[in-house]
């Protein structure tokens, strides 16, 4: 293991145990500090024990490079691998075994903290078959979203990047896609030029989330009746102790959901776990599609999926009406197929 790789472990670990505070901004400082110094120079202050003189690395941070460099696994790293695990019961790992995707997914194009080729290694090594990238759409400028220049660059590099992993005989595909916002007045921030030519559009709203009730309805109803949008992301908007839950007609929205073939987020953030209980409830009732989503900001929270399987286990949600437990193919052309 290079000390690079053991410190990206440690961060991704951390990450997976929502350990938001000076442990990470340490490792992710020191792993800068291993990328801008020659593997010598780190290899010779390893044996030194001089590690720590240089500027961003402490004792905790040396201890996993000179572990790393002296070939053995680093003790820091096998501790915090063994007690970040993220749980899961029998009936949610029904589900976790069914899925084969993850279709909300951040990276450094807008506010995620690693590269498109970081989460889509992690989302293999978790076993998926598929991601879908959905950064932030522009008018999200507090997470540097994708404007329609922006998003048709990234579209290059994730066709660059799948032909990357064909090559390499990886059966594995990233799919195009965005976070695309629900405007106040239920429109979506991206033309509908663009919006077509992705193959998974999710849509949230993300601002005057007090609105009222009526017009929050509205809004919603015009979003997920939009023949573009296949996914309704978070859609109360809750944050879990923070942030109460919009307010609007949630058996409206839903039966719209279900008649326009709009799948409903079980989002697995743990601040969020949105729809709550009795909305996600109600939305089986009604019919719906859904996908279980970990809206991962880091390759570490790809591993969050075992919480929105809870949910479902708990809320008994059907299967086979889960978007992401469809292989590829399929989920393709569900959401290609007319509304
Ligand atoms: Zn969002
Ligand atoms: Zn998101």
């Amino acid at each position: 293991m290079t000390p690079e790789a053991a410190l990206l472990r440690v961060i991704h670990c951390l990450d997976r145990a929502r350990e938001s505070g000076f442990k990470t901004k340490a490792f992710v400082r020191a792993l800068d500090v291993v990328r801008s110094t020659s593997l010598d120079e780190i290899e010779r202050r390893a044996t030194r024990s001089t590690l720590t003189d240089l500027d961003g690395i402490g004792s905790s941070t040396a201890a996993v490079i000179a572990d790393a460099v002296a070939g053995r696994y680093p003790a820091y790293l096998a501790k915090i691998e063994a007690e970040s695990g993220v749980p899961i019961t029998a009936g949610g790992q029904i589900y976790r075994d069914a899925l084969r995707g993850d279709c909300h997914v951040h990276s450094t194009w807008s506010d995620g903290g690693a590269p498109i080729e970081a989460m889509a290694a992690t989302a293999m090594s978790v076993g998926h078959e598929y991601m879908v990238q959905t950064d932030h759409s522009a008018r999200l400028t507090i997470a540097h979203g994708l404007n329609e220049e922006r998003l048709a660059q990234q579209l290059d590099q994730i066709e660059a990047i799948n032909q990357q992993f064909a090559d390499a005989g990886d059966d594995f595909r990233i799919l195009s896609g965005m976070e695309v916002d629900i405007l106040e007045d239920g429109s979506l921030d991206l033309c509908d030029e663009m919006l077509s030519r992705l193959d998974v559009v999710v849509a949230s709203v993300h601002s005057k989330l007090r609105m009222e009730r009526g017009q929050m309805t509205e809004r919603m109803l015009a979003a997920v009746t939009s023949p573009h949008v296949d996914i309704l992301g978070h859609c109360t908007g809750r944050m879990i102790g923070k942030r109460p839950p919009s307010d609007f007609d949630a058996d409206a929205v839903f039966a719209a959901c279900a008649d326009s073939h709009t799948a409903v987020e079980i989002n697995c953030r743990p601040e969020r776990l949105d729809p709550p209980r009795e909305l996600l409830r109600r939305a089986v009732e009604l019919g719906c599609w859904f996908t279980i989503d970990t809206d991962a900001h880091a390759t570490g929270h790809l591993e969050w999926q075992p919480l929105g399987c809870d949910r479902a286990a708990e809320c008994e949600v059907p299967v086979e009406r889960i978007l992401n437990a469809l292989p590829v193919d399929d989920l393709l052309a569900w959401t290609r197929r007319p509304r």
